[in-house]
């Protein structure tokens, strides 16, 4: 989106429902992790961007490092494979 309205002609606004994930004084949830069992490397959650979500081996992984827990990549997984806490 932020793409998108850089590049119009006229004058545009975002109005964000949320604060940007990077400022240091945002709170996160726990990183969430992958269950492997269940992971069938379809790569859908790889379609969202996020920096955090690679695959490895054919599985989805999840960078603890740089996942800020947001789940918005478990509503994309069809196989319930991302979860919150260790697994
Ligand atoms: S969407 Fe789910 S099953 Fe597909 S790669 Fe991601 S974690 Fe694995
Ligand atoms: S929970 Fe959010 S930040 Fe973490 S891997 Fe999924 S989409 Fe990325």
């Amino acid at each position: 989106m932020v793409k998108e309205e850089l590049a119009a002609d006229e004058p545009s606004v975002i109005i964000s429902r949320r604060p940007c994930a990077l400022l240091k004084y945002v709170r996160h949830d726990a990183p969430l992790t992958v269950k492997e069992d269940q992971c069938v490397g379809c790569k859908s959650c790889m379609r969202l961007g996020c920096p955090a979500i690679s695959i490895r081996n054919g599985k989805a992984a999840i960078d603890n490092t740089l996942c800020v827990g947001c789940k918005v990549c478990a509503q994309l997984c069809k196989f319930d494979a991302l979860k919150t806490g260790e697994v």
